[in-house]
């Protein structure tokens, strides 16, 4: 048996055996030809064929998964008609005498290559739809366009380096037990598919898997740690699929929760938020009915970028995410860098005690500009819907007025530019140090809400680095101590009329919930994979027992 370790990105579990994808590439030479007028029609004839393809994968995608899912291929159609794309390879076919494959593929990479290299990260993805529907294109000019049928019936884990959109659609669904990829990200195609059919899916393995599997070798996944067995014995598939069905059974409960209050038996309610830290992630938010985004982790703007993300940039994020709430409250922290994440361009010392260092709140007010350029776009963002914004690692009133100083800059230089927002935004304080929780009483007044981080308040009231897992003897996350400021801040909240969430890993800790609840903690946002869960165990609670 070989273990491999990728990211879960759906949580289910399969063993079967697998079927390595393969793709069908025709190898591109540079021809030179004699009559680049002929290459040209095989262009327009390729492109024929390609857009009538397409065509037929959307209508087959919007019966299997939906319009929403299949409006990429019309992306595609329009992509391969695209005037600019048709420009550079008639260019390059009439230029250099060559084969319209060749220009294709010359003009494919251009673009894909200029795509790849921009700031904005939906931009960015489009990169590998231009290397789809190149690849699209030359199967249809060189006739190599055939669809292999497979003629069993049995049902597969298919494995592959990364699949396309369209190497996705083109899968037949009902023979496909999961998707373990070597690359890939956790908004590929391959991810929201394993989503929308409830598979089991790993991506990000690694190319190593792909050196050891054969087509038909046993394999078990696992969904949720990301954990791939090659060539499992008896014993370990077994485990598998006793897992299976288990889990099967547990979801089926829980779907019957969706639509459902988060509401105890006595009558309490509770709110339950989602945490999220990518866009992508909020389809599964609303699918697993979010109330709300408790905590937009923002630094993954910031993460994924060469150079700092402008206001533009911000602002495109934080409206889509707005609009995809449709209303419903969206909390985004502002950025937390520093500790555990890391960005080469901030340019930050090394330090000897990173995660008592410059970090969150404390970079972000020394660094003023780049603060305020944040802020900027959040306060602009908030005409689209109802947006809160929180700061974390609070630890003195002083950093609270300094915060509050630069929106109210904010506020005055989008006034005087005549740039919409709202005056109303609401702005919390993330109490994730003890000193934050032992001061809420004078933090409560200058805040609208809080949120409590119990990830950094363990850390820091139990003096244990949360990235050392050697610790994991000494950490009790259910101390007294913990549970002592959880319980002072829920009180000075209230006293000062403000409401108060947990939004670090303890809110979706069972055991902790009917304490939680009977402390008075308004809200909860946990993990999307714990919304319905947490819901489960709220309704099962009778606190006037
Ligand atoms: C926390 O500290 O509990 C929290 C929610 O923030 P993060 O885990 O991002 O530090
Ligand atoms: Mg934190």
């Amino acid at each position: 048996m070989l273990r491999f370790r990728g990211k879960g990105v759906y949580g289910a579990y399969a063993a079967g055996k697998v079927s390595l994808f393969k793709r069908h590439e025709p190898t591109v030479s540079r021809t030179e030809v004699d009559d680049p007028g002929a290459e040209l029609k095989r262009l327009e004839e390729g492109k024929d064929r390609a857009v009538e393809q397409l065509r037929d994968i959307y209508s087959r995608t919007v019966s299997e998964l939906g319009e929403a899912n299949a409006e990429i291929f019309e992306i595609h159609s329009m992509m391969i008609e695209d005037d600019d794309f048709n420009d550079a390879i008639k260019e390059i076919i009439l230029t250099q005498s060559v084969n319209a494959e060749y220009a294709v593929l010359t003009a494919g990479e251009d673009l894909s290559e200029m795509f790849s290299e921009m700031d904005d990260e939906y931009m960015r993805a489009r990169s590998s739809d231009i290397k789809d529907i190149s690849q699209r294109l030359i199967s249809c000019i060189s006739g190599y366009d055939s669809e292999e049928e497979n003629d069993s019936d049995e049902k597969v884990i298919i494995v592959a380096d990364d699949l396309t959109p369209s190497e996705t659609a083109m899968l037949d669904k009902d023979r496909i037990l999961a998707f373990v990829t070597a690359g890939g990200s956790a908004t590929s195609h391959t991810a929201i598919l394993a989503g929308n059919l409830e598979i089991p899916a790993v991506i990000g393995v690694g190319n190593e898997l792909l050196e050891a599997v054969k087509d038909g070798d046993m394999m078990t996944v696992d969904g949720y740690t990301g954990d791939v067995m090659l060539s499992p014995d008896e014993k370990q598939i077994e485990t598998v699929k006793q897992k299976r069905r288990e889990d099967k059974t547990r979801k089926k409960r829980l779907a019957e929760l969706v639509g459902k209050e988060n509401v105890t038996l006595d009558g309490r309610t509770i709110k339950i938020f989602a945490n999220i830290q990518d866009p992508g992630e909020l389809d599964d938010a609303l699918s697993h009915d979010a109330g709300g985004i408790g905590l937009f982790r923002s630094e993954f703007l910031y993460l994924e970028r060469k150079d700092y993300p402008t206001e533009e940039q911000q602002l495109e994020v934080y409206k889509r995410v707005l609009q995809k709430m449709d209303g419903k409250t969206v909390i985004i922290r502002t950025l937390d860098i520093g500790a555990d994440k890391q960005i080469g361009y901030f340019e930050l010392d090394n330090e000897n005690n990173p995660a008592l260092g410059f970090r969150a709140i404390r970079l972000c007010l020394t660094r003023p500009d780049m603060f305020k350029t944040q802020l900027r776009a959040l306060y602009r963002a908030s005409v689209y819907g109802d947006l809160s914004v929180m700061f974390p690692m609070i630890t003195s009133t002083r950093e609270v007025k300094k915060a509050l100083r630069l929106c109210r800059e904010v506020k005055e230089e989008l006034k005087a530019a005549s740039i919409p927002f709202r005056e109303d935004m609401k702005i919390g304080i993330m109490i994730e140090t003890p000193a934050a929780a032992v001061i809420s009483d004078l933090l409560a007044p200058m805040a609208d809400f809080f949120s409590i981080g119990t990830n950094d308040l363990i850390q820091y009231t139990l003096a244990c680095d949360r990235q050392n897992g050697k610790l994991e003897d000494f950490v009790d996350p259910h101390h007294e101590a913990v549970m002592r400021l959880i319980e002072m801040t829920v009180k000075n909240a209230h006293r000062n009329g403000i409401w108060v969430g947990i939004c670090g890993e303890l809110g979706s800790d069972p055991e902790l919930t009917e304490r939680f609840i009977r402390m008075g903690i308004d809200e909860l946002s946990v993990s999307v994979s714990n919304i319905l869960p947490l819901r489960e165990k709220v309704r099962s609670l009778d606190l006037s027992k």
